[in-house]
């Protein structure tokens, strides 16, 4: 699997031992290659060209969009191309927040949510007047959905949760969330960004109203990702930015707009990326996704068991995180541990995740995360603990 992965071998042919996948994934070939096509001799822009070229590219970019709709178990008009994950909440609090939340209302989020989930929260509750309540974590770091039950209210109008925290590799019960969500009359939103390498999805089966994710940490490119709506609320969102691709007719009294996906994507598409993202899908679906689940979980569950015999390492997150495991050595900051880790080919992540809420509730400034891919083995373990030792002897005991 490795030798599929440019980026998992240092210049001198030796591997390297990334394991910051939950930061963002490396690519295969396969991905690289489409790009590279994409940008070269396949490369036009899209929806305009009256050239053959372009009448491909479309086709193409097209494609991509229902290859990435039936990977999530969704239909065509419902999958709009964003930037990002972060991009497409945004997009939901711009249009959806702003169109139907105001003064008094209530928006429930999670201790454990990234930045991208609280944020656009915020700058809508100075908008409107919104207010944020935040639901509690049981002790070993999931979402507590019987707290959830508690706190909802008919004044809750959105409910918005990760699917799986980036920081504990905990898993949200989506099913139970949206029961709960729908019960006071609120809409879901899922932050599904460290779902969708993982678990596989189906939109319509999990129940919730949104669910965002980005490519990059799929083994696809930067500067894509998608949110999923369900068709009748799409197609009520007002748009948010305006430009060519999203209108219907343009005069200087008064434009009308494209219908949902077109209308929320306006300017010239990510072509490249777009493309780069159905090769993701493409290859992530043909390695499968119950292998890409296990395998990880496998790894995570290894390296979670030699860390817990040590006697000065605290492990946060349930024992079935899946293929994330944050941890802290005792008396050495992340970013030492992160810096020598560094001298002995070994990549983790050292930081608040950005999750700082979530650093707070566990009583830390930072932490230490190694996070696993399809391209890991179990010798990226013996690395990492092997730098854990170099940094225990340098640190003394
Ligand atoms: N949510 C979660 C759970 C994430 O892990 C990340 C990326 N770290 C994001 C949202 C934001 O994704 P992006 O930066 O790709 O928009």
């Amino acid at each position: 699997m490795r030798s599929q992965f440019p980026g998992m071998w240092n210049l001198d042919g030796s591997p390297w031992g990334y394991l910051d996948t939950a930061a963002t994934a490396q690519k295969p070939q396969a991905v690289i290659d489409a790009t590279v096509r994409a940008m070269g001799v396949d490369y036009a822009t899209v929806h305009r060209g009256v050239y053959a070229r372009s009448a491909e590219m479309t086709l193409g970019f097209e494609a991509a969009r229902r290859r990435v709709a039936a990977f999530v178990g969704a239909t065509e008009d419902e999958v709009v191309f964003t930037r990002g994950a972060t991009e497409a909440i945004n997009l939901v609090a711009n249009t959806w927040g702003v169109e139907n939340l105001k003064a008094g209302d209530r928006i429930l989020l999670s201790t454990l949510e990234h930045h991208s989930n609280i944020v656009p929260w915020q700058l809508l509750r100075e908008r409107t007047g919104v207010e944020i309540d935040v639901c509690p974590l049981t002790q070993d770091g999931q979402i507590d959905l019987d707290a959830a039950a508690a706190m909802l209210t008919p004044a809750h109008k959105l409910v918005a949760f990760a699917h799986v925290s980036n920081v504990l590799g905990s898993v949200l019960d989506i099913g139970r969330a949206a029961e709960l969500a729908h019960g006071v009359g609120a809409k879901l939103l899922i932050d599904g960004c460290q779902a969708a390498p993982r678990i596989k999805l189906n939109m319509h089966a999990l129940g919730c109203d949104f669910y965002v994710f980005s490519a990059h940490k799929l083994y696809g490119p930067t500067g894509i990702g998608a949110l999923w709506a369900r068709a009748e609320i799409l197609e009520s969102m007002p748009p948010w930015h305006g430009g060519g691709a999203m209108i219907e007719k343009v005069t200087f009294e008064q434009t009308t707009y494209a219908s949902a996906p077109q209308r929320f994507e306006a300017g010239t598409p990510m072509i490249i990326e777009t493309i780069g993202l159905a090769a993701a899908i493409d290859w992530l679906d043909q390695v499968g996704l119950d292998v890409a689940q296990e395998h990880e979980r496998v790894l995570a569950a290894k390296l979670r068991d030699e860390l817990s015999r040590r006697n000065d390492v605290t492990l946060f997150g349930p024992a079935d995180s899946i293929g994330i495991v944050s941890f802290a050595l005792d008396g050495v900051h992340p970013h030492d541990l992160g810096t020598i880790l560094d001298e002995e080919g070994v990549a983790i992540r050292a930081g608040h995740h950005c999750a700082q809420p979530l650093m707070e509730h566990l009583g830390v400034s930072a932490t230490a995360r190694a996070s696993f891919g399809l391209y890991n083995d179990e010798s990226d373990i013996e690395a990492l603990l092997k730098g854990i030792e170099r940094t225990r002897r340098i640190f003394g005991q």
